[in-house]
């Protein structure tokens, strides 16, 4: 049972090809290595509506509050 109900269809392969979740932030694959990205990166995934960055797991929408 999972705490959160998230859409995202990432949750439901065995192998994710993501660390972390981009809509709740979870880590969905444990083998894939922690990323530091750049801004730039950052930028880019909350453009795609990421509320989470994919490779860090750091929360993109906060930065729009500056
Ligand atoms: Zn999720
Ligand atoms: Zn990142």
């Amino acid at each position: 049972m999972r705490k959160c109900k998230c859409p995202n269809k990432n949750h439901n392969l065995a192998f994710p090809p993501i660390r972390i979740c981009p809509q709740c932030g979870e880590i969905l694959n444990f083998m894939i290595p922690e990323n530091s990205c750049s801004a730039a990166t950052h930028v880019r995934k909350s453009a795609q509506n990421d509320a989470y960055c994919t490779d860090c797991g750091e929360y993109l929408l906060s930065q729009m509050h500056g």
